[in-house]
Formats: C-alpha cells, sequence, structure tokens
C-alpha cells in the first residue's frame, strides 16, 4: 500500500503556483484534453499525477519506473488552459520534473539536451552543413549565443550540479 508523505505534499502545495493543487476537483478535463494522454491511451495521465501530488503519493510518482508518469508531459500547457479550476499543472510538473531530477531519475535525453545547452548555449548546435544549406536559401548567419551570458545564468540556476556527471 502506497504511503502518504505530508512532507512531500505540503513541499509543493507551500510553493505559490504548487497551492493551485489544492483546487482540483478531480473533473478529468485535463485528462480529456491532454494530447500524450491520448496517444498513450492514458499511460500518460495528467490528472492521476495531479491527484498523486494532492495526496502526496511520493512512491508513484519518482523512481525511474514511474518516469514517464512526469516526464511524459511535453509542456502543451493544454491542461492549464482547460482546467476549470485553474490548476497551474504544467508549472506543478515541472516542480515535479526538477525533484526527479535533483534524485538522478531524470531520462538521459533530457540531461544530455541540457548538457548540450549547457556546452554550446543550444540545444542544436551549429553545424557546417546546416550553415552551407542556410547560405544556399539565402538565409542570413545565425549568430553565436554570447556564452559568457549563457554561462552567467545557467551558473545561477546549478545546472551542471544537477546533470549525472559522465
Ligand atoms: Fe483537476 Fe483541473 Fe484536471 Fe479537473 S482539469 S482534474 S480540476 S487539474
Amino acid at each position: 500500500m502506497a504511503t502518504l508523505d505530508f512532507e512531500f505534499r505540503n513541499q509543493i502545495l507551500g510553493n505559490d503556483i504548487g497551492s493551485t493543487l489544492a483546487y482540483c476537483y478531480q473533473c478529468a478535463t485535463c485528462s480529456g484534453a491532454c494530447p500524450v494522454a491520448l496517444v498513450t491511451e492514458g499511460r500518460y495521465n495528467p490528472r492521476r499525477l495531479i491527484l498523486d501530488a494532492l495526496l502526496g503519493l511520493k512512491e508513484k510518482i519518482f523512481g525511474k519506473e514511474n518516469a514517464f508518469n512526469i516526464w511524459g508531459c511535453t509542456i502543451c500547457d493544454t491542461c492549464d488552459e482547460v482546467c476549470p479550476q485553474k490548476v497551474e499543472l504544467t508549472e506543478i510538473f515541472t516542480i515535479l520534473k526538477n525533484i526527479s531530477v535533483e534524485r538522478g531519475e531524470a531520462p538521459e535525453h533530457y540531461t544530455g539536451q541540457a548538457s548540450t545547452v549547457l556546452e554550446h548555449g543550444k540545444a542544436i548546435p551549429s553545424q557546417p552543413a546546416i550553415e552551407r544549406r542556410r547560405e544556399q536559401l539565402g538565409l542570413p548567419a545565425v549568430m553565436p549565443p554570447d556564452m559568457d551570458e549563457v554561462k552567467k545564468l545557467l551558473t545561477a540556476t546549478k545546472l551542471a550540479e544537477k546533470l549525472p556527471k559522465s
């Protein structure tokens, strides 16, 4: 039987945006509108994730075997738009994703992309083939990111400390 973790529940509710969790009355409008719930036939379920967070059922949310429960969210914001109670689902899922990263449970394709941003200042680094193609199409050269600025911002978020060491 799952254990209720009140400390975890209060961690979410104690956050400004997370406090909207308490408004959920489980109408399932979010799940009905969610495109990921549709294509995964309910395997990803925002309503259930909100309920598990509301009840503090930490062990149903975290753990590598449950990663899809959180990371299935693509941040399309559809759930936020349809929720009649104005629950900030996407922001609450971001809080859960951040905890998942801190627990070392985030899928590698996310942490790998974060490492690429840390190193190159963008998710898809420039490549000669892309530059050549842009030139052929008459498109302007892409300005490289200001890496000093990027590093300063990412240092403030402590991103490097949160990513798994390779
Ligand atoms: Fe809860 Fe809003 Fe989803 Fe309804 S639409 S289940 S109130 S989060």
